[in-house]
């Protein structure tokens, strides 16, 4: 048992409270992580508001980064002392994991959400009782977090001088938004794009679509801030969708678009954007949408034009390679997210969490106390 402090999220009408808690021994292939850092992400927000199929009270938190202090005998992924970043966890041993696509690991529950590792044995215990935990094979709003072999990243060595806080958020919306540019997409240069929703993932889709050429990058959202910000990422058009986007968007490319990304679920702005797409163009959709939403395409134009519409969860990420592609292009300052990013202290978690609900953070980041 080691002692931690972790925030119990007990639902929408409780605040995040910081409180004792023993983490379990660790199995063949965990670790122990002294937690640093931990990025705010919407998907906590969803558990403690009861939309996601998760138990509460439960110590969420899935953007960790953090210090090994000690490994399972099986552990090869890192060693104590190690600077590391964690992401969502996999099996390991189905179809999708064996394919290297693990964001589809047929088995994500139970390593991820059922509040207990896969095996149904806890993490965590608050005052003798298990509390949920192995939240996204983490729950890193905590001062300790046990993680697995398949969800830590060391740290590479030329990024030694960049501190955890910031390297804490690469492991869930950075990693999807850029993963859907470069991996699931495959966006070709000199083909436009357009980004609805310019939130964290839309932000990183948009640096993403620099990085790989396409031109122009158009940003949609609905508030101006967060334009001006797209603009500064690299967006070479930003338009406001209270006043003549999807208009604007068809004269500026009259041959149709490349690519289309919605970050937002909503039916009506998906249905717009596939009307966007040029021949042989793809939309690829990472929104949380109403459960009750049915999609309607025109099939004529899907069929004739060759257009492909695709879901894509985390970017379609093999985690440790890519993480690493991305960190490698935010030090050559290619993905320079920084900007998006505002701290807090753990113990102001519900300041931070309002912050990010009233839009004036795109990414806020927790920092435990060093003790
Ligand atoms: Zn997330
Ligand atoms: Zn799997």
């Amino acid at each position: 048992m080691t002692h931690a402090h972790a925030a119990i999220c007990r639902g929408h009408d409780a605040p995040f409270a910081i409180e004792p808690v023993e983490l379990a021994a660790l199995q063949p292939d965990e670790l122990r992580i002294r937690i640093v850092a931990c990025g705010i992400c919407h998907t906590d927000l969803a558990v403690r508001d009861g939309q996601l199929p998760v138990e509460l009270p439960a110590v969420l938190g899935h953007e960790g980064a953090g210090i090994v202090e000690e490994v399972g005998s099986a552990v090869t992924a890192a060693k104590p002392g190690d600077r590391v970043v964690m992401s969502f966890n996999s099996c390991g041993e189905c179809p999708s994991c064996d394919a290297d696509a693990p964001t589809y690991c047929y088995n994500f529950f139970p390593h991820n959400w059922s509040g207990r590792r896969a095996d149904g044995s806890p993490t965590i215990m608050r005052e003798g009782e298990p509390v949920g935990g192995n939240f996204f094979g983490q729950s890193s709003f905590a001062t300790h977090a046990i993680a697995h072999q398949r969800n830590v990243v060391r740290v590479p060595d030329a990024a030694a001088d960049l501190p955890l806080e910031r390297l804490a958020p690469i492991g869930c919306g950075l990693m999807t938004g850029a993963g859907a540019v470069l991996r699931s997409m495959k966006v070709r240069e000199g083909l436009p794009i357009v980004v609805f929703g310019a939130g964290t993932v839309g932000m990183a889709a948009i640096m993403a679509a620099k990085v790989a050429g396409a031109d122009p990058i158009i940003a949609v959202d609905m508030h101006d801030s967060r334009l001006a910000t797209a603009r500064e990422l690299g967006a070479t058009h930003a338009f406001n969708a209270k006043d003549g986007a999807i208009d604007k968007i068809k004269q500026l490319c009259p041959r149709g678009v490349g690519y289309v990304f919605d970050t937002t679920g909503v039916k009506s702005v998906i249905e717009d954007g596939f009307d966007l797409l040029a021949p042989k163009g793809v939309m690829g959709i990472v929104g949380a949408s109403d459960p009750a939403d049915m999609l309607s395409l025109n099939e004529a134009a899907f069929m004739g034009s060759g257009r492909t519409v695709m879901g894509i969860l985390g970017g379609d990420s093999d985690i440790a390679p890519f993480l690493t592609e991305l960190i490698e292009l935010h030090l050559a300052g290619r993905f320079p997210y920084e900007t998006l990013i505002e701290t807090f202290d753990f113990a102001d978690i519900d300041k931070a969490i309002e912050a990010s609900e009233s839009g004036r953070v795109v990414k806020p980041v927790l920092v435990m106390p060093a003790d």
